[in-house]
């Protein structure tokens, strides 16, 4: 059987090529080796089975625990008796997970893509060898799309065991553990903390850099992580942790702090120091295809490869990882394979940290501006000043919008505070069609929405703000 198309791994990148693929009319296959215990495949990748779906609906079911016991009395809402059903929680989370990857097969057969069970190997530039069980075969192909995703990195001083896990362990967890040890302030920590600090866990987060969220902009850093530890969690930063023992009780920590060498002890560590592509075995070494100092598959602008008619996407090649990005990268290349003249913005990602309040960011940080020595105006907007954020008992935080001094055109937005990403959301599509900070002061918002601070915070770009007290004169 010869394939247009064959995508190794049905993650968001792979999956959404493989269907887009198949849309464009041409012929195509999608390889994933993920089976459950019924020995159906499951698609959807680290995202939907290990990732941002199950954390997230452990984000939100945990933040509704947490209004519950903290806040709902504000509204006047006494709540007594408040309990915890972690099993029912976990099985909400199974449920949601199960829903969506079912959902990519019958996805699959609607646009005719054909699911091949097993693991991929490109063996050459047209061919392709999937072993499943004892059974190898090989599987001809035009055009091969590589997408296996990427995996925790397990560090030798903490290898995983029954206490010290990885994401995907800190997502099935059966009791909240009393103390839980994080290594890594970055996304993952910061989210899984947030889940179990929520439900009760005293969460103590060991990073070894002394910023905070060194890559976003200052004042979200500044501004997040006051929020964070007012909300119980114990970020240690410049702590390098350099012993970890699992007793099969308790998992001892030892870390360095300035100079000095400490010791605490926790029920559940979760190792969060990032994730590794999964690039190993998944091409022949004859292959002209390269990897970097990170072990990412070396592509152009357009995921192509140096071999001919290979491709590849997602979390194996360069930049972050993240599933909008792949799925992006897999409608590019599909739409490229089919002989249009796609590109993608890469400028334009939008990021998200799914704490509550979120943090998200699209563009330009004012220190990025600073180092390139670009001429740029700030306007800001706290959320405190925002009539649907007070309502809501959610006026945390603020949207920061840079725009050029110049043309006016928006560089940047940045915000920390409630339904950032939505709020990030709109800006990535004012800045898709090269918006100036006027254009988003003169654009109408729904009031009272938290948007309304994204509109508010264009307006102060030219120091037009309505809202702000101190308007300068
Ligand atoms: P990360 O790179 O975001 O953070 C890891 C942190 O661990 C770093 O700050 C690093 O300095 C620290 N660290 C490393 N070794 C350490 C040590 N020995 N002691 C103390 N600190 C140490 O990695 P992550 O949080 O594991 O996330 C992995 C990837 O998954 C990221 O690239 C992210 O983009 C992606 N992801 C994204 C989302 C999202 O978009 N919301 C959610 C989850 C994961």
């Amino acid at each position: 059987m010869k394939y247009d198309v064959i995508v190794i791994g049905g993650g968001p990148a792979g999956y959404v090529a493989a269907i887009k693929c198949s849309q464009l009319g041409l012929n195509t296959a999608c390889v994933e080796s993920s089976i459950d215990s019924n020995g159906t495949q499951k698609y959807g990748g680290t995202c939907l089975n290990i990732g941002c779906i199950p954390s997230k609906s452990l984000l939100d079911s945990s933040q509704k625990y947490y209004e519950a016991a903290k806040s709902f009395s504000n509204h006047g809402i006494e709540v007594k008796n408040l309990d915890l059903n972690i099993s029912a929680m976990m099985e909400r989370k199974n449920n949601v997970v199960e829903r969506l990857t079912s959902g990519i097969l019958g996805l699959f057969k609607t646009n005719g893509v054909h699911p091949i069970s097993g693991t991929g190997k490109l063996i050459n530039n047209n061919q392709v060898s999937v072993i499943s069980g004892n059974d190898e075969s090989i599987f001809d192909a035009e055009h091969v799309i590589l997408a296996t995703g990427s995996s925790p990195i397990e560090i030798p001083i903490a290898p995983w065991s029954e206490n010290v896990v990885d994401s995907t362990g800190a997502l099935n967890f059966e009791e909240v553990p009393e103390n839980l040890g994080i290594i890594g302030a970055g996304v993952i920590g910061l989210e899984l903390g947030s889940v179990w600090s929520r439900l009760g866990s005293e969460v103590t987060i060991f990073e070894a850099m002394t910023d905070f969220l060194p890559l976003i902009d200052k004042q979200l850093a500044k501004d997040s992580s006051r929020e964070f530890k007012k909300q119980g969690l114990n970020i240690k930063l410049g702590s390098q942790v350099t012993n970890v023992t699992d007793s099969n009780k308790k998992v001892s920590v030892n870390f360095t702090n300035s100079s000095t060498e400490e010791r605490m002890e926790f029920d559940k560590l979760i190792v969060a120091v990032g994730r590794k592509p999964n690039t190993n075995d998944i091409y022949d070494s004859n292959l002209d295809i390269e990897t970097d100092a990170n072990g990412r598959i070396v592509v152009n602008s357009f995921c192509e490869t140096a071999e001919k008619n290979i491709f590849a996407i997602g979390d194996i090649v360069r930049g972050p990882m993240l599933a909008h990005k792949g799925s992006e990268e897999g409608i590019m290349v599909a739409e490229r394979i089919a002989g249009k003249k796609a590109t993608m913005n890469y400028d334009l990602v939008p990021n998200v940290i799914y704490t509550h309040p979120e943090i998200a960011w699209v563009g330009k940080t004012q220190q990025e501006l600073e180092d390139e020595g670009v001429d740029f105006k700030v306007g800001s907007f706290p959320f405190a000043a925002s009539g649907r954020a007070l309502a809501a008992d959610d006026s945390v935080g603020s949207v920061k919008l840079l725009a050029d001094k110049g043309t006016d055109t928006i560089l940047g937005v940045h915000v920390f505070g409630p339904s950032a990403a939505d709020i990030v959301q709109q800006a990535v599509i004012a800045m898709e069609f090269g918006s100036s900070s006027e254009d988003l002061g003169l654009t109408i918002f729904s009031h009272p929405t938290v948007s309304e601070a994204l509109h508010e915070a264009a307006l102060a770009a030219n120091n037009e703000a309505i809202h702000i007290g101190n308007r300068k004169k």
